[in-house]
């Protein structure tokens, strides 16, 4: 072990192994992995080493196909075994729900390239025949899955790495972990100093430790987790090579071969966390005794899918543990304020996924850029509320407990909920709001007209669209009233608050008083923002974004930040108020203000500073509805007095509350598009039409190289609006676009516009397919629907009502 290194990987489980490879792959070779034990200990050892491509997140879902396509280079390099069996795996549907649930995954499944398909019951039964086949409606087959020897592919890792010149040091263990003024890494090991300029935390359970070392709590805890091997199994030991893997998603187990038995894991409803700080120092390759009256209920419906299982022996059981995080994805990246310290844990699928957190993070370390949209496992994407023991363990037990189970898109899950809540909170319960959460915030969806009104759970338009409909009538024929404290407020100070506006984004900056649409870079030319710009003085500027993207947004924000000459000051929760809009809000506003907010005095896109009823506020004239509209912002603790003067002003006006629902109709009746959905990290402005709002011929700015070249040579994707023939559900985002079997691009937001009574859908399609405007197919919960390109958007095409309305 030397004295001083380029990159120190903390920990030698299945990801630092692959961060260290992929490191090496990048060409950074003066690297080193410390592991306390021996290779591999933590949850790697004892893991059941089975992998699948698919993820909730498309992206996330790329990154595991890629993890598991690496693993026979991975073994041809390292000379290293890794006992792969890539046997395919089948998910079960036992109700009509999960059928349909699988067919649209089916759908889901061709977007991605991957070649499943679906089986009868009894095809299911011929594949594996240990399984019962009663009253299964069919199954999902993916070759992309099987399994392999955890052991055997850490050590692989840890071998190709070395054949690269990386060093591996075991029985050592990381004690402390300082910042020099230099900005380097100063770590104290058991045997003796290093100093490293990257320093990477992947030291699984003992990551919440590690992290605390540098000041971070990562929002991780472990939680235990059983399986079960039996004895031999006749029908099992019949079958020649392998076997698939089964996933009864009714039942909450998976079921593996393991030599000529099975392995049966089990996700039970009622989890257990352990250590929950993260495991002690001395804890060892260590097994828990097996908790059976926990797990008993699943493990009798395993029994019943599987009844072989009653009568044959269990050889062995495993009760390890395994981290989890409140959205079950791990907490991969830099961290902001800490420069080059590295997370690359919360991991709890490390055989999917630790060649793609190998690979993202090896690229962000060379090239200060991941390469590829991760926010899924982006460590920004949590704020420090999710680091809450409590919070951690409602989300987490949430999680681990509804792994197998369906989850419907307009579904809200209760844990850790309500945790953040605005003024209005209680003025918006007692209104009939129906809320869903965001970064932790409640934030209104619709408003029910009666308290004891249900939502039901459906994979089609649900039961409580009559209610947004009438939200967006009032919106277009009135006026409505939607809450913005989940935007994101950031107030630019000082000297050359101007000069580096200029230069982190891609517009012009405004004039005072003015408002700008301005996209954010990186020097890629890819999206890092869909922000605005507001001007309230020559040195006063706040940019508005994505309330979710807080940490996000800071983090690169503080990346080009100068030392002095500008203040950067996040004023989200100080600031919040709500957008007015709709052909009413003008009068509305007028009954609260001496000012005069007529169309001359207050044109679109312009800002004023007023008193509105109480409140000094600060009114910008800009809408995501398409309509005439107010943005009123004020102090946080005049938002709910704000609310008050706002509904009394606006009776007369037939003034209505409004939530997220009526708002995402609306604005894709405009064909706007937002952050999560048409905006995104994997995006450019050619792609998104955000290049309207690039100003090419300004100075220097992030990402203007790229932007250029990308306009000389024209984006390979453009967005288009379009009209689906769907009469009883929505397309959703990641829902692929298909001309004659061939797949020209996807979905990135669905949903009906009811004031043009059309299903309507944004998505990125293949550049040449656009101009010849033929009909598409779009998959919508696994029904194949007709689609066209609408020319313009179905709603004021030309702008007046939201521009001109006198
Ligand atoms: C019963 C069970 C079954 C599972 N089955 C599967 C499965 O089928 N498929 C799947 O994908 N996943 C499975 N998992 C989850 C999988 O085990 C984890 O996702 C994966 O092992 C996480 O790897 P890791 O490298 O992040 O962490 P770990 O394996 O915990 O590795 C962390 C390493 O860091 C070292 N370390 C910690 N602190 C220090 C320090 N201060 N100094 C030096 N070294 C340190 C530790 O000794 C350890 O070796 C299972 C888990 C369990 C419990």
């Amino acid at each position: 072990m030397k004295d001083r290194y380029q990159v120190v990987v903390i920990g030698g489980g299945i990801v630092g192994c692959s961060v260290l490879y992929h490191l090496t792959l990048r060409g950074i070779r003066d690297v080193v992995l410390i592991e306390r034990d021996e290779l591999p200990a933590g949850s790697t050892w004892h893991a059941a080493g089975g992998f699948h491509a698919i993820n909730a997140d498309t992206r996330i879902a790329a990154l595991q196909k890629y993890t598991i396509g690496l693993y026979t280079q991975v073994e041809q390099e390292s000379g290293q075994s890794i006992g792969l069996h890539m046997s395919g795996g089948m998910e079960l549907a036992g109700t009509p729900e999960r059928w349909q649930w699988l067919k649209s995954e089916l759908a889901w499944h061709r977007t991605q390239d991957t070649d499943a398909y679906l089986l009868t019951p009894e095809e299911a039964a011929r594949m594996v025949p240990i399984i019962d086949p009663t009253g299964l409606l069919g199954a999902l087959f993916d070759p992309h899955e099987g399994n392999l020897d955890p052991n055997g592919a850490t050590h692989a890792y840890a071998e190709a790495a070395r054949r690269r010149r990386a060093e591996v040091v075991q029985h050592n263990r990381v004690l402390s972990l300082d910042q020099l003024p230099s900005g380097e890494w100063r770590l104290e090991t058991e045997r003796g100093p290093i100093t490293a300029e990257h320093v990477v935390n992947a030291a699984g359970l003992w990551a919440r430790k590690i992290g605390r070392m540098v000041g971070v709590d990562h929002p991780l805890v472990p939680m235990v987790h059983h399986y079960l091997v039996t004895a031999d199994i006749p029908e099992v030991a019949a079958i020649e090579g392998d076997m698939p893997a089964v996933t009864d998603l009714e039942g909450f187990t998976y079921l593996q071969r393991e030599g000529n038995g099975v392995l049966l894991g089990v996700y039970e409803q009622n989890p257990r966390h352990w250590k929950v700080q993260g495991a002690d120092w001395d804890f060892g390759r260590q097994l828990f005794p097996e908790e059976i009256d926990r797990i008993k209920s699943e493990l009798t419906i395993g029994f019943r899918r599987f009844p072989v299982l009653q009568d044959i022996g269990i050889k062995r059981w495993v009760n390890g543990a395994f981290t989890f995080t409140p959205d079950g994805n791990p907490l991969v990246g830099p961290v902001a304020g800490l420069p080059n310290y590295w997370a690359a844990c919360g991991c709890m699928a490390g055989f999917s996924q630790g060649a793609g957190i190998g690979l993202a993070l090896a690229n962000w370390i060379a090239d200060g850029d991941p390469g590829y949209d991760v926010f899924g496992m982006d460590v920004a994407r949590f704020g420090s509320y999710a680091s809450n023991d409590r919070y951690l363990r409602d989300t987490t037990a949430q999680f681990y407990a509804r792994r197998f189970v369906m989850a419907y898109p307009n579904e809200e899950l209760p844990a850790g909920r309500p945790l953040k809540t605005t003024p209005c909170y209680n003025e918006f319960v007692a209104a009939g709001a129906r809320f869903t959460v965001n970064w932790g915030l409640e934030v209104p969806m619709y408003f029910a007209p009666s308290l004891d009104f249900e939502e039901s759970s459906t994979l089609g338009r649900s039961n409580a669209e009559p209610i947004v409909a009438e939200e967006v009538e009032a919106v277009r024929t009135a006026a409505g009233a939607y809450e913005i404290a989940q935007y994101a407020r950031y107030e630019v100070t000082g000297r050359v608050a101007e000069a580096w506006l200029d230069h982190l984004l891609s517009s012009r900056i405004p004039e005072v008083g003015r408002i700008r649409l301005a996209p954010m870079l990186s020097p890629a030319g890819r999206l890092m923002g869909d922000l605005s710009v507001t001007r309230l003085d020559e040195d006063r500027f706040w940019l508005t974004g994505s309330y979710y993207l807080q940490d996000w947004h800071t983090r690169w924000f503080r990346r080009t930040l100068p030392a002095d000459g500008v203040e950067l000051r996040n004023i989200t929760e100080d600031r919040m108020g709500f957008s007015v809009s709709g052909p009413a809000s003008r009068e509305i506003l007028e009954r609260l203000v001496h000012d005069d907010v007529s169309n001359e005095a207050f044109p679109f896109l312009s800002v004023h500073e007023m008193d509105v009823g109480t409140a000094q506020a600060v009114v910008g004239r800009i809408s995501l509805t398409g309509e005439l509209g107010y943005e009123i912002v004020v102090p946080a603790n005049l938002h709910r007095t704000l609310l008050h003067e706002l509904l009394e002003a606006g009776t007369a006006s037939r003034l209505r509350q409004v939530g997220d629902r009526a708002v995402d109709g609306l604005r894709l009746e405009k064909g706007y598009g937002i952050w999560s959905a048409e905006f995104r990290q994997d995006s450019t402005p050619g792609m998104s039409g955000l290049d309207r709002f690039v100003a090419f011929e300004k100075g220097d700015f992030i990402g203007r190289e790229a932007a250029l070249r990308e306009r000389e040579e024209g984006a390979s994707r453009m967005l288009v609006l379009l009209e689906v023939d769907a009469a009883d559900a929505d397309a959703a985002q990641d829902d692929g676009i298909w001309i004659e079997g061939r797949r020209v691009g996807f979905v990135t937001s669905g949903a009906y516009g009811h004031h043009v009574g059309k299903s309507l859908a944004l998505a990125y399609l293949d550049r040449g397919v656009v101009g010849s405007a033929p009909e598409l197919m779009v998959f919508v919960i696994g029904e194949p629907r007709t689609a066209r390109i609408l020319p313009e958007p179905p709603y004021d095409p030309k702008g007046t009502r939201l521009r001109e309305f006198a």
